[in-house]
C-alpha cells in the first residue's frame, strides 16, 4: 500500500464553525514540558544552543557571534507542502499552506525576554519586521501572527527563548472578531477611542507608545502596549516607536516577574498588514492554568480586576 504522508490539513468543525489544524511531524519535536520536573529544559539537549545551528537551517543571523537567530520552524504547523484541498458538501478541509520561522531571541538558554539588552531587544522587532515581509512577499500569504510562548502552560514546548511567525493564507478568527467589532464602531479606531477611557488603568505611557491593563482584562496582569500612531503592522515602525515598545515591553515582564512570581505567559501581536482599520498592538497575556471548561465556552474567568493590577504595578519597580 503506497499511501502519500500525511502533510497536515486544516479542517472546519461543522457544530462550531472552529478550524482546526491538524499538523504532521510534530510529535517528534523536542519536549522541555513533559513534566513538571522538567521545567526548564535541558541546555544540553537544546536545539537552540551555539554548536547546534547545523539542526535547523538558518536564514539570518544578527551580531557575531550571533546574539538573534532567523530560522525556518523545523516543525512547522503550517508549511508548503500541501496536501490536496478536498471538500463535500458537509466537510469543509483547507490546504494548510503557510510558512513557519523561528527567532531564537537569545543564545542563553535560561535567559528571560525581559532581561535582554535593550538595544538587542530593538533588533529583535527589526527582525520579526523582516520575518514577516518575507512571509508577506508570497502573495498567497494574507495574514502574518508573530508570539511568543513562554513557560509551561503557554503552549510552548522548548523552555529556550523564543519568537515565532506564521504566514497564513487567510485572516485569523481574532483578527476577524477585531474588524468586527471596529465595524460595528462605524469604522473607527476602537483602541484610539479606548485610550482616552481607559486613563485609570494606563501603566505606561511617553510620546511614541502607550500600556494599559484593557477594562475587560481576560487574564491577571493583562496588558495592551501600543504604539500612538495609527499603523497596520510592526514593518511600518520607526526606530524611536521600537525604542518605546521593546521597553515597555521589558517593564511590564520584569514587573510581572516581581509581582506574580515565575510564571507564564504569551506574547502577541495583533495586527493585519495593508488593514487601514487595524491599530497595531502588542498583548501580554500571563498564564496561571490552562483553559478549563468555562473557558471553552467562551467565557473567561479572572480573579484579579485590573484596577488592582494596575496598583500592583505602581508600588512595583
Ligand atoms: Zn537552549
Ligand atoms: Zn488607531
Amino acid at each position: 500500500m503506497s499511501e502519500i504522508p500525511f502533510k497536515g490539513e486544516i479542517r472546519r468543525d461543522y457544530i462550531t464553525g472552529s478550524d482546526v489544524i491538524f499538523t504532521f511531524s510534530r510529535d517528534k519535536r523536542p519536549k522541555d514540558f513533559r513534566s513538571e520536573e522538567v521545567m526548564y529544559g535541558n541546555a544540553e539537549n537544546c536545539p537552540f544552543e551555539y554548536g547546534k545551528e547545523n539542526l535547523n537551517t538558518t536564514i539570518k543571523f544578527v551580531g557575531e557571534p550571533w546574539k538573534l537567530r532567523l530560522m525556518y520552524n523545523k516543525y512547522p504547523i503550517v508549511n508548503d507542502e500541501v496536501t490536496p484541498y478536498k471538500n463535500s458538501d458537509f466537510f469543509t478541509k483547507y490546504v494548510n499552506y503557510g510558512h513557519s520561522y523561528v527567532i531564537v531571541d537569545t543564545p542563553e538558554h535560561s535567559q528571560r525576554f525581559h532581561e535582554i539588552d535593550d538595544s538587542l531587544l530593538q533588533k529583535w522587532f527589526d527582525l520579526v519586521a523582516e520575518a514577516e515581509k518575507l512571509a508577506y512577499s508570497d502573495k498567497k500569504i494574507r495574514h502574518v501572527y508573530t508570539f511568543r510562548n513562554s513557560g509551561s502552560i503557554s503552549g510552548g514546548s522548548l523552555y529556550h527563548p523564543h519568537t515565532q511567525i506564521i504566514g497564513f493564507t487567510f485572516i485569523l478568527p481574532i483578527i476577524k472578531q477585531e474588524l468586527e467589532i471596529i465595524k460595528n464602531n462605524h469604522g473607527r479606531c476602537i483602541l484610539e477611542e479606548a485610550l482616552k477611557k481607559e486613563k485609570e488603568r494606563v501603566l505606561i505611557e511617553d510620546d511614541e507608545a502607550v500600556a494599559f491593563a484593557p477594562y475587560g482584562s481576560r487574564f491577571r496582569g493583562h496588558s495592551i502596549i501600543m504604539p500612538k500612531r495609527h499603523i497596520d503592522y510592526v514593518g511600518r515602525l520607526k526606530e524611536k516607536e521600537t525604542k518605546s515598545l521593546a521597553k515597555f515591553i521589558k517593564t511590564i515582564l520584569s514587573r510581572n516577574y516581581k509581582i506574580f512570581g515565575s510564571h507564564s505567559y504569551n506574547l502577541i501581536f495583533h495586527e493585519l498588514k495593508d488593514n487601514k482599520k487595524i491599530h497595531f498592538y502588542i498583548e501580554i497575556a500571563p498564564r496561571f492554568s490552562n483553559f478549563g471548561a468555562m473557558e471553552l465556552s467562551g467565557l473567561y474567568l479572572n480573579s484579579l480586576r485590573p484596577e488592582e493590577y494596575v496598583q500592583r504595578f505602581n508600588e512595583t519597580n
